[in-house]
């Protein structure tokens, strides 16, 4: 494939491209190379006080749009994704690391989301509630929250924005976001979209800078109403507190640590090859990953080998060249934390069956790894490793699976394969998670709802349930006079 060129990334902000007012920019690496391939422009207070003062301008214009009209300026921005989605899933792989197949996968399917949320955006039902009186109506009304900051990590640079700018802008909100800095120039193509589709100024802003200075000053800020969060727990909690301490409305989608139950009537092959291939997929750098294997003691050798297999069978490579099929770590920190789960296993007791290693000196490679006999107190099984790494436990009862499953503070995703109806509905009214899986890959659709519960975060960022953090209510009862 031929190597695209990479563009520098400016700030959003009162529909003007701009660079920050200090003229300071952050250097942006490609992962396979650990080369600088662009920068991006690092916002100050002076360059968010502009941002937030189109917010709320912003807002005040979007509000009064009939839904319609907004739907349809979305669903445009939608086909312009689409139509640019090969040359922005080319910027994301060079930003990111992910395979091109991926990056267009993601890229096209932020198109999906956004039709969507236009749709369901038309939908925002009022309700009349009957009256005591019958000279009275009594009316519920749904009405857009206010302007929103949203703050995204890198590991999904579009699909991240793509869902909270949709609910967002479909509400009647305008939204501002701190897209990642190390990953920027993809989700100012998503924006790009919407302000080439016509949206008016103000409705959509973006900045990228120091994540700690932005969301300090971006979430106490009178203008914002809302925040929403996609990242680690810690930094979750940091900001959920702040949001608390100043009555903002806030959704958190936090870490997970992902169980697959593989019961003892699972097919093996077919267990291995569907788990495997969600556990490396964005070098699993991925919220919603396969991370703790439960595998029935009775099958789990077997299904250990078959997994050994499909981590084996992964073509390691830039994202760009053809064939890869895993990419680099998204940055060096991943490198280091992966080297430190290997270690840790090994201290425990653990067994590498393949992997374990980084691969090569340039760029951010990891090998895909899978490590067995893993004792409950590694590392691995108790932090969300968020990198190619499967590990593999055994159990005896579907009981102890599941009470294992639930052992840690997370509950975001969830995977299962069993042939058997009693483990279904065990697993199903047992599992404490936001999404379970059974038999199959994850499927988050727009249209499903998407969030954790526990340590996980709370608020859905699909379905229906993904409208409601960005309306309010309000009850209004007239009397006849
Ligand atoms: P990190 O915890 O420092 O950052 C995670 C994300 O939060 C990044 O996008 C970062 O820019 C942002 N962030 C950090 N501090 C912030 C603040 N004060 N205000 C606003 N945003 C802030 O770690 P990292 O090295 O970037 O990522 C590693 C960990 O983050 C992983 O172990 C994983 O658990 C988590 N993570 C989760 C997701 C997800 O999809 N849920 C995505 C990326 C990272």
């Amino acid at each position: 494939m031929m190597n695209p060129s990479y563009t520098d990334t400016r700030l959003l902000i009162d529909n003007v491209w701009c660079d920050a007012a200090s003229g300071k920019t952050i250097d942006v690496l490609n992962p396979a190379t650990g080369k600088v391939i662009g920068t991006v422009a690092h916002a100050g207070i002076p360059d968010l006080d502009r941002a937030l003062a189109a917010a709320q301008k912003g807002f005040e214009v979007w509000r009064k749009i009939p839904a319609f009209e907004r739907a349809s300026l979305m669903r445009k921005a939608a086909a312009i994704v689409r139509e640019r989605a090969e040359a922005i899933a080319r910027l994301m792989v060079m930003e990111q690391g992910k395979p091109f197949a991926e990056a267009r996968v993601e890229t096209l399917l932020a198109a999906d989301i956004i039709e969507w949320f236009a749709d369901e955006g038309r939908r925002v039902y009022g309700r009349v509630v009957p009256a005591r009186n019958l000279q009275a109506q009594q009316l519920v009304l749904k009405e857009p929250v206010g302007p929103v900051a949203a703050f995204t990590p890198w590991n999904f640079p579009i699909n991240q924005v793509v869902r909270k700018l949709s609910a967002a802008l479909a509400s009647g909100c305008s939204f501002l976001v701190k897209a990642p800095e190390e990953t920027p120039a993809s989700p100012a193509e998503l924006i790009r979209a919407f302000v080439d589709a016509g949206v008016p100024a103000g409705v959509v802003g973006l900045v990228y800078g120091n994540p700690a200075e932005i969301s300090s000053y971006l979430i106490p800020h009178p203008v914002i109403r809302k925040i929403t969060f996609t990242g680690s727990t810690p930094v979750g909690k940091q900001l959920a507190s702040l949001a608390g301490a100043h009555m903002k409305r806030a959704t958190m989608e936090l870490g997970g640590h992902a169980p697959v139950i593989v019961a003892e009537d699972a097919d093996i092959a077919f267990a291995a090859k569907i788990a495997g291939g969600a556990k490396f997929r964005n070098a699993g750098q991925v919220c919603i990953s396969p991370t703790r294997f439960l595998v029935h003691n009775s099958i789990r050798e077997a299904f250990s080998r078959e997994l050994v297999k499909q981590a084996q069978g992964i073509k390691l490579g830039d994202g760009l060249a053809e064939g890869t099929t895993m990419g680099p770590l998204a940055n060096a920190r991943r490198l280091t934390a992966m080297s430190a789960v290997v270690e840790n296993a090994l201290a425990t007791g653990a067994t590498i069956e393949t992997g374990g290693e980084r691969i090569g000196s340039d760029g951010n490679f990891f090998a895909p790894t899978v490590i067995t006999n893993v004792p409950l107190e590694a590392d691995v099984f108790n932090s969300e490793p968020f990198g190619p790494v499967a590990a593999v436990r055994g159990f005896d009862t579907l009981e102890d699976a599941i009470a294992e499953a639930n052992r840690l503070p997370y509950g975001l995703a969830g995977y299962a394969f069993t042939q058997s109806f009693r483990n279904v509905h065990l697993l199903s009214q047992q599992l404490e998670v936001g999404m379970l899986w059974i038999n199959q890959p994850a499927a988050p659709w727009p249209e499903v709802p998407f969030g954790g519960v526990k340590d996980s975060g709370y608020g859905s960022e699909g379905g229906t349930e993904a409208m409601e953090p960005y309306l309010v209510t309000k009850a209004v009862s007239v009397m006849a006079v």
